[in-house]
């Protein structure tokens, strides 16, 4: 991996070799097997929240464990050298679901939604994307309207990560008519797990005391290409009666508390983009240091070294962007631009990477038997998630504009 000493700390290369071996040891064992039954990893789940990866950088105050997004990263990364649907529960948990409260909550909104999630009792999930708006979230159609203390939801939110087995939301919708993300207000909602007797089976994923707010449901599980053990869902709201004590920041202004929670989220996102490149490449050099052909080692081939040396350079660059971005947000500086680019530079490179490690993997890399079938099936989603690649270059190029016209 070389030498991180100038971004990292030992309390985040603790946490590296303490997922490290996590992963290994619990998750290789039966990430294909998931990826197959398409079943969410409730057993996993439980043990990740036993060792605290659901609170990792909020308030020990809070449940969380005290550290920060940087250590995040590392968690993440090493969750999906591993496997991506694992790693995903904890990122969209907390880089999603549990940030906005944590930096836009209430002290009682923290009581109430971060301490449960902080502390690993339930999962969280963050509603924006609807059918009909994805890209240009601020077209959304949900409504909610006032009735005296009540705010009542209406509408619909499609691919929510958690959305079935889930139990707290952010969710967005039109309070008011606007232009833009003016007039959209985020709100904190509450429903059942949908795999209730799982969740009480392995003792995490439900909490009694969540009042499930009638109205508010999941639909069914949306296939995919892959992160197959994710649970992915529509959130239906069918006159949905929020108490106003539930309107994250303030009305009208949500969108500022989506889109802020979108810049952090995309550094995390990126970091499943690197663990999964990273995981790629140990999958193939290992391969290529066992298979011979023509009497000798493939790995031995220099047109093979090309290749895993150009992998190994980008992952390294994107390493260094996601840690930088990360140290920019940890520090409150400006990050918009480092984290766009430091998410399109790595699922650009995890897409690619993947595809060289089945290539390398020759007929085998494209069957079921090795892992990196599975990697490269869930890269895609990276350059998807969180912002297509095209909704990246627009923020990059915005961002470099304005810089430009500053400087001119
Ligand atoms: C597995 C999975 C999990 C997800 N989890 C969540 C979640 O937890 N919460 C949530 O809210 N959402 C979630 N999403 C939704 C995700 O964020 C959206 O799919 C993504 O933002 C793209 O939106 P879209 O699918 O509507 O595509 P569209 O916006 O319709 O885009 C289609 C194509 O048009 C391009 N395009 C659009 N606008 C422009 C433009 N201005 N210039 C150039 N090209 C453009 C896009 O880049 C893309 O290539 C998830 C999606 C998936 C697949």
């Amino acid at each position: 991996m070389g030498d991180l000493t100038l971004l990292t700390d030992d309390h985040h290369e603790l946490m590296r070799d303490t997922v490290r071996d996590f992963a290994e040891k619990e998750i290789a064992p039966v990430a294909s097997q998931y990826d197959e039954s398409e079943d969410f990893p409730w057993e996993n789940g439980a043990k990740m929240s036993a060792i605290g990866l659901f609170g990792i950088p909020w308030d020990q105050v809070y449940g969380g464990a005290g550290m920060d997004l940087l250590a995040l990263c590392i968690a993440v990364e090493e969750l999906a050298r591993v496997d991506a649907s694992h790693s995903i529960m904890v990122g969209a948990h907390s880089s999603l679901a549990s940030s906005p409260i944590a930096r836009w909550g209430s002290d009682e909104q923290k009581d109430r939604f971060l301490r449960p999630l902080a502390s690993g009792q339930v999962l969280g999930g963050f509603g924006l994307t609807e059918p009909g708006s994805g890209s240009d979230s601020a077209a959304m159609r949900s409504t909610a309207e006032k009735k005296g203390d009540r705010w009542i939801l209406n509408g619909q939110k499609t691919w929510i990560t958690h959305g079935g087995v889930g139990e707290i939301f952010m969710v967005g919708a039109r309070t008011s008519p606007g232009i833009g993300g003016d007039g959209i207000t985020a709100f904190l909602l509450t429903k059942e797990t949908c795999d209730l007797d799982d969740a009480k089976r392995v003792g995490f994923g439900h909490l009694d005391a969540l009042d499930p707010m009638s109205g508010f449901t999941a639909g069914q599980k949306l296939r995919k290409l892959g992160w197959n053990a994710s649970d992915t869902r529509e959130l239906i709201f069918e006159d949905v009666e929020v108490p106003e004590e539930n309107v994250l920041g303030e009305v009208d202004r949500g969108f500022q508390v989506f889109m802020d929670t979108l810049m952090g989220g995309r550094i995390g996102f990126a970091a499943h983009a690197l663990g999964i490149a990273q995981g790629a490449l140990d999958q193939a050099i290992r391969y290529t240091g066992e298979r011979e052909q023509f009497n000798t080692k493939i790995q031995d081939f220099q047109g093979v070294r090309f290749m895993l040396a150009e992998a190994q350079t980008r992952i390294h660059a994107a390493r260094l962007m996601i840690y930088h971005a990360a140290r920019l947000r940890m520090e409150g500086k400006q990050h918009k631009k480092e984290a766009a680019m430091a998410k399109l530079f790595a699922s650009e490179a995890a897409m690619d990477i993947t595809t060289v490690a089945v290539q390398l993997h020759g007929g085998y890399g494209y069957s079921r038997e090795y892992p990196v079938e599975r990697m490269m099936r869930d890269a895609k989603i990276t350059e998807l998630g969180e912002g297509t690649s095209e909704i990246q270059k627009i923020v990059i190029s915005h961002e470099m504009l304005k810089e430009y016209a500053r400087i001119a």
